[in-house]
């Protein structure tokens, strides 16, 4: 029998979730029936549109039932199989939840090819919800321009970093949004990104008035609220405003403060417009090509903040509210 501890959904959140509405539980696993594997998960990536299957809401990615294990994606090592494709000793990439062991359809698991890159950057740089998001939006959605102005929002998150990466590799010019000037710090000196913002700190719009004259080519947009206005009104002619997320309006998703300026976009001739990362499944190869060859260059500076034991599952799910560096992960 294999011990697993799982972090389960103890009572709804009003508004953004609180320590209060987890728990941590534990249950006994035997042996994978056939077709079944027993997977020790390694690394949970810790994810905005997690917060969002809390609730009663049923929003893009659903609500979760009370008692339920919390839904997250990870990396994790076979330890058993009674499935042909998978062996014990692999490295696999899945819905692991969050938890620290599962047993379930080997099906539900993608094999990694770890020779060259760890598994947790499948869930950075490579991950279906950060370097292919930021890939997605910027890229495929976003049209980026090497004599593009781009401003990036939540800019120091995993998604933020990523985006600001790809757009610096490109040879734009890249603005970061981010709160506290330990993150700018972040953006300018380890991302190597033009400039960044303290929101918390500064009045953003003067300085966007100062860093981008000319007016802002392409924004990429993760935060939503007064920010999304903000920018809206220092848009170029003809700039692209990508909806990635709206981090700000989470905790009250029944009541979301939309943009007010949109007609900054009739009068600019501009376009706005939104993407989930799964819907554009053909960008996904070329992304993954792509941002594989850029991280084996050397050319990605994201950081990685783990935080141990699934009993702060719950903490490092908060922080996606209160601020921290880069790629979030647990490993439980
Ligand atoms: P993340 O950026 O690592 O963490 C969220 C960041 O948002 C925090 O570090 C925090 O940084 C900032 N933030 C939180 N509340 C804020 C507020 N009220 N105002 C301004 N900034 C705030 O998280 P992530 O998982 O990578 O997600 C980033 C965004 O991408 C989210 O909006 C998410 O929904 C979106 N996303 C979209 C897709 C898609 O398919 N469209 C896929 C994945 C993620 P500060 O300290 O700087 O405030």
């Amino acid at each position: 029998m294999t011990t697993n501890r799982k972090v389960v959904l103890a009572a709804r959140p009003e508004g953004l979730p609180t320590l209060d509405c987890f728990s941590t539980d534990e249950e006994q696993l035997g042996e994978p029936a056939e077709g079944q594997a027993l997977v020790e998960v390694q690394h949970i990536s810790i994810d905005a549109w997690i917060s969002t299957t809390l609730g009663t809401r049923d929003g893009h990615h659903g609500s979760i039932p009370l008692g339920s294990t919390i839904p997250a994606l990870g990396v994790g090592r076979v330890i058993s199989s009674a499935a042909p494709e998978l062996a014990a000793g692999d490295e696999v990439f899945g819905p692991m939840g969050s938890q620290s062991h599962l047993l379930a359809p080997a099906a539900m698991f993608q094999k990694l090819d770890v020779s060259q890159i760890p598994a947790r950057s499948h869930l950075g740089v490579l991950g279906l919800t950060t370097g292919m998001t930021a890939y997605v939006g910027m890229i495929t959605v976003g049209g980026l321009r090497e004599t593009d102005t781009v401003v990036v929002s939540a800019a120091a998150g995993a998604t933020g970093s990523v985006a600001c990466e790809i757009a610096r590799i490109a040879g734009a010019q890249v603005i970061g949004i981010a709160g506290g000037p330990d993150k700018v710090r972040y953006l300018e000196d380890e991302l190597g990104i033009a400039a960044g913002i303290d929101y918390k700190n500064d009045d953003i719009g003067a300085r966007l008035d100062e860093l981008a004259p000319d007016g802002v080519n392409l924004f990429f947009d993760n935060v939503g609220g007064t920010i999304l206005d903000t920018v809206l009104s220092r848009i170029a002619p003809q700039a692209r405003v990508v909806i990635c997320g709206a981090i700000s309006q989470y905790g009250h998703m029944d009541d979301i403060s939309g943009p007010k300026l949109y007609l900054r976009l009739a009068e600019r001739n501009a376009t706005m417009r939104g993407f989930t990362v799964d819907y554009w499944s053909e960008a996904h190869e070329p992304a993954r090509e792509d941002l594989t060859r850029w991280l084996g260059e050397g050319k990605f500076h994201i950081r990685e903040h783990v935080v141990e034991g699934i009993e702060r599952f719950p903490e490092a799910l908060l922080m996606l509210f209160s601020g921290h560096i880069g790629k979030l992960m647990v490993a439980p």
